[in-house]
This record gives structure tokens, C-alpha cells and sequence, in this order.
């Protein structure tokens, strides 16, 4: 039996909030492979701050503050030729089922979680007042415990069948790497009963876009109705 992750362990002050953003946040999560990164790279219609937690990551690996913490927790054994973290290695130690892999997974999220959660704040709150909707693609968004930064989560639902064979296709992924990946996750119908919203991506990827839109819209409009009943010495 593997461990999942446990949103109960992270400290109250981990948990990024955010209501005094007027820009509405809308989370995205959904199985592994299911769409979340391409499905909102095919809405044409609002201006959208993407945020992705898995470049950011990737990011932070490279900061000299991190790189350290990392080395420090998993020795220089994980870095490449050039001195970076080599992501295939620390991947091999994180993700997996036993004890080991569990205490791994566990350090790295508790050096990278709040970092990410720093990081993403800072981008939250640097973004343009134009932009009409700020986008939150992070796996581990509902399990961190992000959910109450967010207006809205909405969640791609993509067939298991159809989610293998992408990313066996596309990323050369073996038949048993989704399932090993996924089991580290929440299982997929929690996710869904977690969200507010669901997009199909069993479709054309315009499809799962203009679907994709309409629920922005709607969550951006129901925000803006929020923000104008608001009484006006609580406005930020
Ligand atoms: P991860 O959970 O690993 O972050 P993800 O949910 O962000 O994955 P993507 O990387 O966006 O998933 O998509 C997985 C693969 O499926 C990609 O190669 C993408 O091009 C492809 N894909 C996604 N949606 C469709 C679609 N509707 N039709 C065809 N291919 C698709």
C-alpha cells in the first residue's frame, strides 16, 4: 500500500491565500496526461496569466538556495555533467511505492512546496489588471490543500485509455509509468468531486478549448458580480 500525499501535514501558513486578488484564479487539475497544459493553450478568447508549478519547480531547481537544499538532502550523486540537478534521477528516487521513495518524496516536497507557493504568489500579485484570468496548472493543486486560493477548479476529464496512449506516443512513456505516476496522486474521482467544473478532452482539442472558455467566462463573470455586491470599504 502506497502513501499519498497528505495536505494534513503542511503547516496552516503553507496554504497560499489569496482572496484580495480581484483577477479571478482558476485551477486546473485532472489525471496525469489528461490535457491540463494543451487545453488552455487552445482558449482564443480571454487573456489568460498561465502559471504552471511544474516550471517553476524546474525553475527553482536552478536557484543556488534550492540546488544546496537538495544536494544537502540527496547528495551530489543527482546532479548531471553540467552541475545542474539531473530531474530523471531525483524523479527515480521520488516516484515510487516503497518506504524509501515515500521519505524521498516527502523531503523534496517539503524544500520545493513552499517555494513554489512563494514563487506563485509573486506572479499572482505581479500580474497585469488587464489580464482576465489567472490560471493555476499545478498536479498536486487539490492535495496541497490550494483549493482555497482559487474562485474555481475545474477539472479535465480524460478517458484512462486515451490519457495511456498519449503519453506513450508523445512523451515515450512506458505502459506502466501513468499508473505508478498516478498512484502517488489522489485518485481521479476525488479529484473530480473536488473540482467545480468539468471539461471533456476525449474530443478535438478545439472542442475541450471552447468548452474550456465558456466555463472561464462564466466563472470570470460570476467573480466580477462578486466583486460589485462587495461592500465598498472592503473592496481592495
Ligand atoms: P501532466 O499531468 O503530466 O502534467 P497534462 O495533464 O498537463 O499532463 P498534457 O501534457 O497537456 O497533459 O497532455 C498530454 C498529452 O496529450 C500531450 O502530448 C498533448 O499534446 C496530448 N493531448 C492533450 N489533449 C489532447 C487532445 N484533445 N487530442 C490529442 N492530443 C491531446
Amino acid at each position: 500500500m502506497c502513501s499519498k500525499f497528505d495536505s494534513t501535514k503542511l503547516p496552516s501558513k503553507q496554504i497560499p491565500q489569496l482572496t484580495d486578488v480581484q483577477i479571478p484564479i482558476v485551477g486546473i487539475v485532472g489525471g496525469i496526461g489528461s490535457g491540463k497544459s494543451t487545453v488552455i493553450g487552445h482558449v482564443t478568447g480571454l487573456r489568460i496569466r498561465l502559471i504552471q508549478a511544474d516550471e517553476i519547480a524546474h525553475e527553482l531547481l536552478r536557484t543556488p538556495s534550492i540546488r544546496a537544499a537538495v544536494i544537502h538532502r540527496f547528495g551530489e550523486s543527482i546532479l548531471d555533467e553540467t552541475g545542474e540537478v539531473n530531474r530523471r534521477v531525483l524523479g527515480g528516487l521520488v516516484f515510487g511505492e516503497t518506504r524509501q521513495h515515500r521519505e524521498n518524496r516527502e523531503a523534496l516536497e517539503a524544500i520545493l512546496h513552499p517555494a513554489i507557493r512563494k514563487r506563485v504568489e509573486e506572479i499572482i500579485r505581479s500580474t497585469e489588471p488587464e489580464t482576465d484570468v489567472i490560471i493555476l496548472d499545478a498536479a498536486l493543486l487539490l492535495e496541497a490543500g490550494w483549493k482555497s486560493s482559487c474562485d474555481a477548479v475545474i477539472f479535465i476529464d480524460t478517458s484512462h485509455e486515451l490519457r495511456q496512449e498519449r503519453v506513450m506516443r508523445n512523451r515515450g512513456w512506458s505502459a506502466d509509468e501513468l499508473p505508478r505516476r498516478e498512484a502517488l496522486q489522489w485518485p481521479i474521482d476525488r479529484k473530480r468531486r473536488e473540482s467545480d467544473f468539468v471539461v471533456n478532452n476525449d474530443g478535438t482539442l478545439k472542442e475541450s478549448g471552447a468548452s474550456m472558455e465558456r466555463i472561464l467566462r462564466q466563472i470570470c463573470e460570476s467573480k466580477r458580480a462578486t466583486l460589485t455586491n462587495r461592500p465598498s470599504e472592503t473592496r481592495g
